[in-house]
Formats: structure tokens, C-alpha cells, sequence
């Protein structure tokens, strides 16, 4: 059986800055990329807040160049799904695509997260065109333009309140007669000039030409006052949720209620000695690429230490 010093499973900034770390650090990693080589990054068009890009990178291209800086140092690179995992057992087993298994002194887990889609077909009709989950990422672009925000919790508040500040107006599209958002973002909002709520209304579509130039709406949908509607809009934001994907480390790894991996306090560590994780699947709060990327160093330099210990 194979036997590695460091795997490290994800491609996003996380997993690439870990990569990029260990292997200088001599461990010889080995990186698995998921279906999504890249990671969620790759899913927006213009990054513009990593420093050291002045005039904005692509996702893809910004996935790309940390990619190649880890290879360049030794770190090889592979494509497949971790299927399965035994972190009761040193050296820790790792099943890929439920074919082979490796033997790993360290773990790094960068799997990220994933938003959650309402599941309608124009969201991936016009994905990149005018659809984003990500307002810190791709709200620039719709300065002075009219968009809208799907959710009623804390993050829909959030990507709605920054909307704000660079959109013309806002509308923030909530499905129940009231927002789940804490008081305290409930009050920003309405404090806000150019947020319209629209309680207990659904998407039912979105439609333009060359990208999204509105939505379709049903508000109070099922009832004897149901009523179609239709907003004009240029950007939809999704902002329902993320899911951690950590599934498949639960039966060993502690995760919090909503599958995020706990940490130890200020440390990439897990409850599980060698098994670090690093990026958005431990963190629900910044979920920023420099944040994953910074995670992924300190991942790296937490395995290097923890294979000298021993
Ligand atoms: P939440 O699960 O809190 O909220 C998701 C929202 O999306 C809910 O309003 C929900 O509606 C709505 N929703 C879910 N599915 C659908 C659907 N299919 N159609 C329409 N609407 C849908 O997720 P958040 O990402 O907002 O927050 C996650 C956690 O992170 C929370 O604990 C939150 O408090 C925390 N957080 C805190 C922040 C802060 O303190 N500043 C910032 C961001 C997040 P419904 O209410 O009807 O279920």
C-alpha cells in the first residue's frame, strides 16, 4: 500500500497553499482535487480582493498559478474523490473513489464548502451571467445596478447590507413572513434605504437575453391571494446556506451542528492527533479566499510539526 507523509484532499486556496508549504517543507505531499479542481473560486470571474493582483486575477487563473507553485516544489497532484476514511488507525487510511487506499501520517482536509442552489434550471443557465452565491465576490460589478438577494438569515442580511452599498437597489427575495437573521441585522436592514423585502415570495425563474434581466416571483404561493410577479434585476444572489463538505470524515472528525470541522482554538487541529483542516470546511464565518489560503499555511506548518514530534 502506498504510504504518504502528508495528503492533503482539496484544491481550492487551502488545500494549494498547504500543498504549496509542505512540499517545501519537504513532506513530500500528495494532493487529491475533487470534481471540482479549483474549487468554489472557479465558479466567480474577477477576483479583485487577493492582494498582490492590483488589476484582478480570474478565479481560474488565480486556482491555476497556486496550483503550478506547488508543483514546482514537489507536491504531485491527483484527481479523484475520497470515498472513504479510517482515522482509527496509524498510520490514517484514505480510500479514493473507492478503489484504492492509502496510508497517510497526516491529513490535511481543504474540501471546502459548497452553496446551496434553490435547484431551479436558469440558475445554471445563467451561471457567470448574472447568478452568483457570492456577493463579497462578484457585487462590484452590479454598482448602480438593481439586484436581488435570496435568504432570510444572517448571510442573506449581510450580502444584502453590502449590496446596498454598491447596487441602485436591492430586493431581498424571503420566502416566510419574517427574516431568521438576528435582530441586530434585521434592524440594518430595514435601516437601509434601498433594501425592499419581499416576505413570502419564491423564485420561480429568471429570464434576459444575454444574462439575467429579471425574475419571476410568486408571492404567497398556495393561497387564494397567490399573485405572480415580476422584478426587474440585473445580478440574483443566492445566500440559502453553504453545506461543508464533510461527510465523509463525520464518523471520526468533530463537526459543529451544521458540518463545519472544529478546530481547536486558533489551530488547524482536530480532535483526531495528524488530522488537520483547513478552509471553508472550518470556517463559517470569513470564507474568503486569503482566509483559506492563510489556513492552509498554518495547516502545513501544524503537520511538518507534528511529524517532527513523533
Ligand atoms: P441560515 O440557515 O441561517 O438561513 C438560510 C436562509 O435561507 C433562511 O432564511 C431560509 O429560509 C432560506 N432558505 C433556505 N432554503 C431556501 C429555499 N429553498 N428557498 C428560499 N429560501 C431558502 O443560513 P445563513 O447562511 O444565513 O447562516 C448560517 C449560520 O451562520 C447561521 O447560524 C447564521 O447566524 C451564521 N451567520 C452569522 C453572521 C453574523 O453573525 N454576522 C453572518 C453570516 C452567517 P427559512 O427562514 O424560511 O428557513
Amino acid at each position: 500500500m502506498e504510504r504518504v507523509k502528508c495528503l492533503i484532499i482539496g484544491s481550492g486556496p487551502a488545500g494549494y497553499t498547504a500543498a504549496i508549504y509542505a512540499s517545501r517543507a519537504n513532506l513530500s505531499p500528495v494532493l487529491y482535487e475533487g470534481i471540482q479542481p479549483g474549487g468554489q473560486l472557479t465558479t466567480t470571474t474577477e477576483i479583485e480582493n487577493f492582494p498582490g493582483f492590483p488589476d484582478g486575477i480570474t478565479g481560474t487563473e488565480l486556482m491555476e498559478k497556486m496550483r503550478s507553485q506547488a508543483e514546482r516544489f514537489g507536491a504531485e497532484i491527483r484527481f479523484g474523490m475520497v470515498s472513504a476514511v479510517d482515522f482509527g488507525v496509524t498510520p490514517k487510511l484514505v480510500t479514493i473513489d473507492g478503489e484504492t487506499t492509502i496510508e497517510a501520517d497526516t491529513v490535511i482536509i481543504a474540501t471546502g464548502a459548497s452553496a446551496k442552489y434553490l435547484g431551479l434550471a436558469d440558475e445554471k443557465k445563467y451561471a457567470g451571467m448574472g447568478v452568483s452565491a457570492c456577493a463579497t465576490c462578484d457585487g462590484f460589478f452590479y454598482r448602480r445596478k438593481m439586484v436581488a438577494v435570496v435568504g432570510g438569515g444572517d448571510t442573506a442580511c449581510e450580502e444584502a447590507i453590502y449590496l446596498a452599498g454598491l447596487a441602485k437597489k436591492v430586493y431581498l427575495i424571503v420566502r416566510k413572513p419574517f427574516l431568521r437573521a438576528s435582530k441586530i441585522m434585521q434592524e440594518r436592514v430595514v435601516a437601509t434605504e434601498n433594501i425592499e423585502v419581499l416576505y413570502e415570495h419564491e423564485t420561480l425563474g429568471l429570464f434576459g437575453e444575454d444574462g439575467v434581466e429579471g425574475a419571476r416571483l410568486v408571492k404567497r404561493r398556495g393561497q387564494a391571494d397567490e399573485e405572480e410577479v415580476s422584478i426587474a434585476i440585473d445580478g440574483f444572489f443566492l445566500a440559502i446556506g453553504h453545506h461543508p463538505n464533510s461527510d465523509v470524515f463525520k464518523a471520526f472528525v468533530e463537526t459543529d451542528e451544521l458540518g463545519y470541522i472544529k478546530t481547536q482554538p486558533d489551530s488547524p487541529k482536530t480532535n483526531v492527533e495528524g488530522v488537520f483542516a483547513a478552509g471553508d470546511v472550518a470556517d463559517p464565518h470569513y470564507r474568503q479566499a486569503i482566509t483559506a489560503a492563510a489556513s492552509g499555511c498554518r495547516a502545513a506548518i501544524e503537520a511538518e510539526r507534528y511529524l517532527k514530534s513523533k
